[in-house]
């Protein structure tokens, strides 16, 4: 039998790649044993020896997450996914979601939720701020949302946001607090029971040291209620009282929802084991202390925080602008071509605006500190006479 196939194959070509060190708001560089984990068999996940595999990632997110919560899974998907997740389980067409905006990824939050006939309400603060917790009562007591969208850590923009009381805050007047913690959690403290937080989402290529595509995720005991007694229907793939029994959330329920990727499962099981060896507490202290390190470094040569107070300043992700006449693109070519390290400029809002630059996971170190700044004091050195 032959065929007329009408499409040439096509040549796919090797080709030589010199690895930075990534550097900017993520991915970031992976943990060596995460690399190693994900090249293990891939076998398939609905057995027994794989069983346990779930049960480790499930007791390990309740740790880095601080839950006693029995409803924590990771969702196939980068942390777009968590985002989509947390937003339709929780918010039905008509319902409000209040979005406090202060970057790209509130942004994105709108866009889903708009999508699903949500009723979106926003509040804003310039990019370089955070919310005041009075700020955001007085307009969920204006509003009486269903659920509040936040942001912890924003890599978009370099800030974090104080989260301890509002949890508080949402349950007096029945809503519900999501939050994301995509670049911040293992990085920044995040205590989601003590805080109040109803549902929050991560990712595994930030301050993990994985590979993107996984996205870890827990609710509280309301949220769980919500999940239980909505009316609506959320996506098929990411409807979490459809998942929580393929990850065995309340007990001996191993069913089958869709194929979960082993590699990827490894790769987050053995980003949680590179946190227990430290603890969470240590893990970040570490971030603290790098972040003041290069701080400091950056201070010295004279560099420009984006975010002017330091208490908003997130561990994970730093944002600074260059003088008048630098180009933000030029700059971070410069680095990677001459110092082989990968910062970024700005996204969404903030393009043309900054430098990101990242210390997280694997590369929050002094050493790595060190080698950025000194890449970026003689990136200003050269680009000067080009540009000024
Ligand atoms: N939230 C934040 C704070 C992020 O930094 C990112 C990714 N940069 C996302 C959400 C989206 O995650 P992903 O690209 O893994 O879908």
């Amino acid at each position: 039998m032959s065929y007329n196939t009408t499409v040439p194959p096509p040549k796919i070509v090797d080709r030589e790649f010199i690895k930075p060190a990534l550097c900017g708001p993520g991915p970031c560089d992976v943990w060596p044993s995460v690399a190693e984990a994900y090249s293990k068999p891939v076998i398939t996940p609905m057995c027994d020896e794989y069983f346990h595999v779930l049960d480790d990632i499930r007791e390990g997110m309740k740790y880095i997450f601080q839950t006693k919560s029995k409803l924590v899974l990771a969702l196939s998907g980068a942390g777009h996914a968590g985002m989509e997740a947390v937003i339709t389980n929780l918010v039905g067409p008509g319902e409000t979601l209040l979005i406090a905006a202060r970057g790209m990824w509130d942004e994105r939050a709108f866009i889903i939720a708009k999508r699903y006939g949500i009723k979106v309400e926003v509040t804003r603060v310039p990019l370089y701020a955070t919310f005041k917790l009075e700020h955001l009562e007085a307009e969920i007591k204006r509003l009486r949302p269903t659920a509040l969208f936040i942001t912890h850590g924003d890599s978009s923009t370099g800030t974090v946001q104080k989260i301890q009381g509002l949890g508080d805050i949402c349950h007096k007047y029945g809503t519900l607090l999501i939050v994301d913690t995509v670049v911040s959690l293992v990085g920044e403290p995040f205590l989601t029971d003590a805080w109040g937080v109803d549902a929050v989402y991560t990712s595994t290529q930030k301050a993990f040291s994985g590979p993107a595509g996984i996205s870890p995720v827990a609710f509280s005991a309301r949220a769980e209620e919500k999940i239980n007694n909505r009316r609506h229907e959320p996506p098929f793939y990411l409807d979490i009282k459809l998942l929580a029994p393929q990850w065995n959330c309340y007990g001996n329920t191993r069913s089958y929802h869709h194929t979960l990727s082993p590699p990827m499962l490894w790769a987050l099981r053995a980003c949680i084991k590179e946190v227990l060896k430290q603890s969470i507490e240590q893990s970040w202290a570490r971030h603290a202390a790098t972040l003041a390190h290069l701080h400091k470094r950056l201070r010295e040569l004279s560099f420009d925080f984006f975010v002017p107070v330091p208490e908003d300043r997130l561990a994970t992700v730093t944002t600074i602008t260059l003088p008048k006449g630098y180009d933000y693109l030029e700059f971070v070519k410069y680095m990677r071509a001459n110092h082989n390290i990968l910062i970024f400029g700005g996204i969404g809002p903030t393009v043309g605006k900054m430098l990101r630059v990242g210390t997280m996971g694997i590369n929050s170190t002094i050493k790595m500190a060190d080698e950025i700044a000194d890449g970026m004091a003689d990136t200003l050195r050269a680009l000067k006479k080009s540009s000024l």
